[in-house]
């Protein structure tokens, strides 16, 4: 019935006829957009989530903004709901990009459009789009600037010819989100060649995606798995001087164990630590010289244009993509729609994130 609705609609308007209730339909004005997002323990969610929802609302639709708290049956119970509530467009940041294939072929059989959020979904080829960032050059960019605060590299990326020996320890995201292993390959890419000829040495023998994966990316398992890799590596008095960390809750609980045992004190240096996200906690680190660097992703950027490919796909418009090639859910090529990760270190983010608008002077305080 919706669809002869909306074919006598688009006639009688001289339009073209609408291909599913959720694409190019004049009614589709003010039509209900799902948005599902994985977590609020993370301040970037919490960011995407508000500014898509009030992206969308700016032109007019109606948005259900759900929450799953890391929990992958009420993430796809969310999804059900909004199914079952007539969305017309899904924009989901999935907790485990295989789980919610169900709810994709229910979606496809109802007409609904899917959005997948910064996470790929995987395993079904019921996804329209994907709107992301360059995920791999996340990673190459986490590598280069370890090596820049290990001064392997100057600030230009050149090599400064210092040979170390350096110890360091890597640490990648969770498996289940497709993100984890282009972060991980961008930056083992980049850091290999160094392990190979000796400048870099990972003393725990560690360096295998899933020897060093952190499942749900929880802060308090990395924190447990560098505390082990001290127990265990580094008893003998050496020190760790580098650690590769995908994301910066991941950065934070790996300092903390690293504090507990007494680095950042007693001429006992922290080492260098990357991250990712620019989180107000870890930005604040940055300034005081613990955490290194974070990868800053503009998700005012990335909401911003989600919401526009809702819009385009509910007015008939065909969204623009400016990849068509990267992104492989293993059942088909996702047209995606990347932007650019930018490195953030204690010189550079006034420039980055205060001048952006990003945050304020007085966040960061
Ligand atoms: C996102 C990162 C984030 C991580 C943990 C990834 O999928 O791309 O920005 O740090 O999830 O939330």
């Amino acid at each position: 019935a919706a669809i002869s609705v909306a074919i006598m609609l688009a006639a009688c308007s001289g339009g073209r006829p609408a291909t599913g209730s959720g694409e190019g339909s004049t009614d589709n004005k003010g039509a209900l957009v799902g948005v599902a997002m994985p977590t609020k323990v993370s301040e970037r969610w919490i960011a995407d989530g508000n500014a898509v929802k009030s992206d969308l609302e700016k032109n007019g639709y109606k948005v259900d903004l759900e929450y799953a708290n890391n929990d992958i049956p009420t993430q796809v119970q969310q999804v059900n709901t909004m199914i079952t509530k007539g969305a017309k467009v899904l924009i989901v940041a999935s907790i485990d990009g295989g789980s919610l294939t169900d709810q994709l072929d229910a979606a496809a059989k109802a007409g609904i459009k899917v959005i997948s959020y910064d996470r790929l979904l995987t395993g079904d080829k019921n996804v329209d789009y994907y709107v992301s960032f360059d995920n791999y050059k996340v990673g190459v960019y986490q590598a280069n600037s370890l090596l820049t605060g290990l001064g392997v590299l100057d600030a230009s990326g050149n090599k400064t010819g210092a040979k170390g020996p350096f110890n360091i320890e890597v640490f990648a995201g969770s498996p289940d989100d497709n993100n984890a292993t282009f972060f991980f390959n961008g930056a083992m890419d980049t850091l290999k060649p160094y392990i190979a000829d000796g400048t870099l040495v990972v003393k725990s023998g560690q360096t295998a995606f899933n020897q060093v994966a952190i499942l749900r990316w929880d802060p308090a398992t990395a924190k447990a798995r560098m505390q082990d890799l001290v127990a265990k590596s580094y008893s003998g008095g050496a020190a760790v001087q580098g650690v590769l960390s995908p994301y910066d809750g991941l950065s934070d609980g790996i300092l903390s164990a690293l504090e507990g045992a007494g680095y950042g004190s007693g001429g006992k240096k922290l080492p260098i630590i990357t991250g990712q996200d620019a989180e107000v906690a870890s930005v604040k680190q940055i300034i005081a010289g613990t955490q290194y660097s974070t990868i800053y992703k503009d998700t005012r950027q990335l909401a911003n244009e989600a919401a526009k490919m809702a819009n385009d796909i509910l007015t008939g418009t065909k969204p623009e993509v400016n990849d068509t090639k990267s992104y492989d859910n293993k059942t088909k090529i996702v047209p995606s729609y990347l932007f650019q990760p930018v490195v953030v270190t204690k010189d550079n983010y006034q420039k980055v994130l205060i001048d952006s608008g990003y945050y304020k002077e007085s966040d960061l305080k």
